[in-house]
């Protein structure tokens, strides 16, 4: 079947056929997100860990700037009744956020210090990322760019001037990546005439987009999209972020396929999490169903020690055991490099 016609039939889901109706309906109340999983606040596993812990000192002002936010379509693939789903527990707004912990900070990688030009972002030789909103489709707890100060960014067209003219005088920068938040929260009339000022900057070889929205509102990859992506002559890399096997349905897969279908090389970098997708088995599960749907598994991440997040955390003997006993049950291609971003380094490191 044609894909892009696919894309057209989310049965039972008429209001949500739109991506822009999908974000609309998103959850942002704690208390439907329960009622639709039948789950009971007063059954939550960390109500009280300050009770627990003398020593810690809270803040809470962060959950008004990060609040609660889910697509119906990701929700429907979380299991009813269960507190400790995989995908709930990326998105579930607990009290151990509160906790401040020693190393975990507002900005973990190092954004503000390689900001080359307002909302472009050089760290690495031949590529530079632009942050072009701050706008997600979901938000992860244990998000990097958490605190990332995303309303001083450009916003229009030509707020991005300035990040154009520094890509087009220097000529050693091959690679534009589109990160965010998510860049695929933009709209594409937006998103095609940047792309076409790229087109045209004759050194640019590569195009890459971050974005987590194929996975958790799919039919964002829509004739719009497709469109654009398809007609720039940059080569094409999708980079998507899923950390668990619960997170593809089958609208995912369609989309993933849709994506390819522009003639993009789509891969995925999953974060390691605690308790959440921390073993072999559910690691060698993403990576096989992944590969099943020709998405190549690039980085694992270690996690950034970003405020909030400190109870995601892994050990790095974890990670270093997943992808080790990885290699012994999946082709080269199929093992995720196991990496780390540390601030002022060349590249992201790899610790496997
Ligand atoms: C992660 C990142 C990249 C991409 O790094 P790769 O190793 O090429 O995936 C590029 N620029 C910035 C600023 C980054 O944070
Ligand atoms: S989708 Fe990405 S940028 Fe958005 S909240 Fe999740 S991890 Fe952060």
């Amino acid at each position: 079947m044609n894909p892009i016609l696919k894309c057209k039939t989310f049965k039972g889901h008429e209001a949500e056929a739109s991506w822009q109706a999908g974000l609309k309906l998103a959850i942002r109340d704690s208390k439907q997100l329960l009622e639709l999983l039948e789950l009971e606040l007063e059954d939550e596993p960390f109500r009280n860990p300050l009770e627990q812990s003398v020593e810690v000192r809270t803040s809470i002002q962060d959950h008004a700037h990060f609040p609660l936010f889910v697509t119906r379509e990701y929700v429907r693939r979380m299991q009813i009744g269960d507190w400790n789903d995989p995908l709930l527990r990326q998105v579930w707004v607990d009290a151990r956020e509160r906790i401040e912990q020693a190393g975990f900070v507002a900005d973990p990688v190092g954004d503000g210090e390689s900001e080359i030009a307002p909302g472009l972002l050089q760290k690495y030789s031949g590529r530079v990322l632009l942050v072009m909103t701050g706008a997600c489709a979901i938000h992860c707890r244990y998000c990097f760019r958490r605190h990332y100060p995303y309303s001083t960014g450009p916003r229009t067209l030509s707020d991005w001037q300035a990040a154009l003219d520094r890509i087009e005088t220097d000529r050693s920068i091959k690679e534009v990546i589109l990160s965010g938040g998510d860049p695929l929260t933009i709209v594409d009339s937006t998103l095609a005439q940047l792309v076409s000022r790229l087109d045209e900057i004759e050194h640019l070889e590569r195009l890459r987009i971050h974005t987590r929205l194929p996975v958790v509102l799919p039919q964002r990859v829509d004739r719009g999209l497709l469109n654009w992506l398809g007609s720039t002559r940059l080569s094409k890399w999708v980079v998507v972020h899923i950390n668990h096997a619960q997170e593809i349905d089958h609208h995912v897969q369609d989309a993933m396929t849709r994506l390819r279908s522009t003639g993009a090389t789509v891969l995925n970098q999953a974060v390691l999490l605690r308790e959440i997708n921390d073993t072999v088995e559910i690691q060698e599960t993403l990576c096989k169903r992944l590969l099943q749907n020709s998405v190549i598994p690039y980085y694992l991440n270690q996690l950034d020690p970003v405020q909030g997040a400190a109870h995601f955390e892994t050990e790095i003997a974890t990670g270093k055991m997943i992808v080790r006993e990885l290699a012994k049950r999946l082709p080269g291609y199929g093992v995720p490099r196991f990496v780390q971003e540390q601030p002022g380094q060349p590249n992201k490191i790899r610790i496997d």
